[in-house]
This record gives C-alpha cells, structure tokens and sequence, in this order.
C-alpha cells in the first residue's frame, strides 16, 4: 500500500531483504529505440500563453474543444472514448502517463485502473491529493491491445498535451515509464538511466520514474520509485 506508513514500513522491509543486492544497471526491461523527438524540446512549454483574463479551466475545456472528436491518428478507430487528461488546472505537479489502457478507455479517465489505484496511494503518500494534481497521458487513446505506441502517433497526438501544459504551468512534471519520459524529454535513454534526478523541460523539472503498471509487476522496483517520489515531495513543498 502506498500510505506514508506502509510505504516506509515496506521500504524497511525492502531494504533488508536487498541488503547485499548488486543492482546491475539493466535497463529493467527497457529496450531503447527512435523515439520522438521534439525538434527543440527546452524550447516545446517556454513558449508565451494568452492566458490574460481567462482562467485555467476555460483555457483548457479549449484545448478539449479543439481536440474534438480527434481522428487525427489511426487510435481513433478502435477507441471507447478519449482520455483527455482530469485533475487541478492550476497543479503545481502533473503525471504524464504513457497511453489510456482498457479500463481508462471505457471511463473516460486517466489512471483509473489497477494501475491507477497505485499511482493514487503514491500521490497519498506524498501527502497529495488527486484532486491537488493534474493527471494526463501522452496519448489520448488507447493503442491496441496495449502496444507501445507508434512514434506518428506520439507526433500528432502530443501538441495536445503541450497545450495543457502550456494552459496549466506545472512546477514539476513526474513521467510515468519510458515512453512517456521519452517523448516529453525528447531522448532515447532509458528510463533506469534517467529516473532519479531532475531533469529540465523549459522551467519545469521533470521526474522520470517507473509507470505504476511496471511496479506491479516488479515490486522490488517500488523502492526507487519512493526515492523518486520523495525527490518530488520535496520540491513540491519547497518555498
Ligand atoms: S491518439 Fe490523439 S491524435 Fe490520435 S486519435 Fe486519439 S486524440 Fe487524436
């Protein structure tokens, strides 16, 4: 359970049983490849809002609004409903997801799913509410059975989530899982090599850590996610 308590309680336990443990630097079954690039990501959230008298809220319902029933990519045929993203449109900390999966296609909703319920315990054990943070995915709509999406895809799906970012000037972005980290940061490393550390997209630091789906299947990964995570409270609560 992602509780405060239970957290460091297992985090304890983890540590014992990992004491002698000799992480190799594997890539946790990350495979690299081309990815998307930004043609100058540092320059993607730096550019100007016209945000003037017009709150958060509204700008974003536009961003929905020019989204429409998007059939912008192929996604668009197998698709339940699109997942455009939900939380605070003022959040100071937004999770970036991968892609919609089966139970956030049929809701509507981003991270509603098993997955879902643990990344709400890790967002309670920063002390966070989801209601405090804005919770989005690069894509919209759910590839399918799953698969990794298609670099086209991220291309002409992501403008979108930039616009959001661009409407709610986050402090802190946390990127959930390769793909997500890949596409925001614009780079083919590993999310191993990456997570841990803050990382600069225009003013915003990025957290990259494991997707919540990942840590379901490799538990013992949960600890450096809560390295990760207190990294992100930290900052979150900074002055
Ligand atoms: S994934 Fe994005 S670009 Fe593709 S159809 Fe869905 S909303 Fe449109």
């Amino acid at each position: 359970m992602f509780d405060t308590h239970s957290v460091k309680a297992e985090v304890l336990e983890l540590l014992a049983s990992l004491k002698g443990y000799c992480a190799s630097r594997r890539r946790a079954g990350i495979q690299s490849g081309d990815r998307y690039k930004p043609a100058n990501p540092q320059e993607v959230l730096t550019q100007t809002t016209t945000r003037e008298h017009e709150s958060q809220e509204v700008l974003l319902q536009k961003v929905r609004t020019e989204l429409g029933e998007c059939t912008r990519c192929r996604l668009c045929a197998q698709r339940k409903h699109i997942v455009f993203g939900e939380g605070n449109p003022d959040a100071r900390l937004v999770f970036i997801g991968e892609a919609p999966g089966a139970d956030e296609d049929l809701q509507g909703r981003p991270f509603v799913g098993k997955a879902g319920q643990l990344l709400t315990r890790i967002i309670r054990a920063i002390e966070l509410k989801r209601s405090d943070v804005y919770i989005a995915n690069i894509l919209k709509c759910r590839p399918p059975s799953n698969r990794d999406p298609e670099d086209d895809e991220i291309n002409t799906c992501i403008p979108f989530l930039h616009k959001q970012l661009e409407v709610i000037q986050p402090r802190i972005i946390c990127t959930l899982g390769r793909i997500a980290t890949q596409a925001l940061l614009g780079t083919d490393r590993g999310i191993t090599e990456l997570r841990g550390t803050f990382h600069l997209l225009g003013e915003i630091k990025v957290m990259p850590t494991y997707h919540p789906s990942y840590l379901l299947r490799n538990q013992e990964k949960k600890r450096e996610t809560w390295l990760d995570m207190q990294m992100v409270q930290k900052e979150y609560f900074k002055q």
